[in-house]
């Protein structure tokens, strides 16, 4: 990873729209910041795309497409994305409704298995606004050690399920998606190609996201998870969370 002040101010002004996780990179653990709020504003206004890419659930992207500043935002790890046509909320998904149904029932019968094998674990204090997934808190009211994250994990995939590692939850599905098959539907149905799109994250679910585009940011935290990342991304900010996204927005409003 290079310092993110090593971008050419050729590559910062080819931009044309920033993806971005949100929890741990554009959201504090505790709380939003007006500045990480106002800084998307900010880059909006330059003619820059914004999208959200989240692994959080259906009904919190809900009102993230209708009321942030953001041309669309993806949410459950890539299971499906929002965004606002007018005063319309356009909902697609990856699979279709009765997929839904199926997998959830499965999801529940994976719960049970994982609650015999890991009894301490717990649900998401989000799971019940989550229409394709299922959250384990491993770090937002309660702590999960890194073996025992990896021991679910295991347990999971074991099962036939597809799982990312965020910040804050382990999340565990059914089904052939994930953050960057779906973000690049999103690409195209805002008209642009996978080119000039630059991506910052800060965990291993970005990862996905670190290996496919070229542009590539990580706020310095995405440091915390060595054996756990496969791909970092190409740039590091020297702040963290939604102080990294700030520096990183307000380089690229620099060079323009
Ligand atoms: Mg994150």
């Amino acid at each position: 990873m290079k310092p993110l002040i090593d971008m050419s101010t050729e590559e910062s002004r080819n931009i044309k729209a920033i993806l971005f996780d949100l929890d741990g990179t554009f959201v504090n653990s505790d709380e939003l910041k007006s500045q990480a709020y106002s800084s998307l504003e900010s880059i909006r206004e330059k003619g820059l795309k914004t999208v959200a890419v989240t692994g959080r659930p259906a009904g919190w992207c809900d009102l993230i497409a209708r009321w942030w500043p953001v041309d669309a935002v993806v949410g459950e790890n890539g299971a499906f994305f929002f965004y606002k046509n007018k005063d319309k909320i356009i909902r697609k998904t990856f699979y279709d409704l009765d997929m839904q149904y199926n997998n959830r029932r499965r999801l529940d019968e994976l719960f049970e298995k994982c609650l015999l094998n890991f009894p301490y674990i717990k649900m998401a204090s989000d799971q019940s606004f989550r229409q394709w997934d299922l959250a384990i808190d491993i770090a937002e009211e309660t702590q999960v050690s890194t073996k025992e994250i990896v021991d679910i994990v295991n347990f999971a995939e074991g099962e036939g399920a597809c799982t990312a590692i965020s910040n804050i939850h382990i999340n565990i599905w059914f089904g052939d998606y994930n953050k960057e098959q779906m973000s690049l539907k999103v690409l195209k149905e805002l008209g642009l190609s996978s080119k000039n799109i630059l991506y910052v994250g800060d965990s291993p679910n970005d990862s996905p996201m670190f290996k496919y585009f070229e542009s590539t940011v990580g706020v310095k935290s995405v440091m915390n998870y060595e054996g756990l990342i496969d791909t970092y991304p190409k740039y590091i900010t020297t702040n963290d969370e939604g102080d990294g996204f700030v520096e990183l927005i307000n380089f690229l409003i620099s060079t323009r």
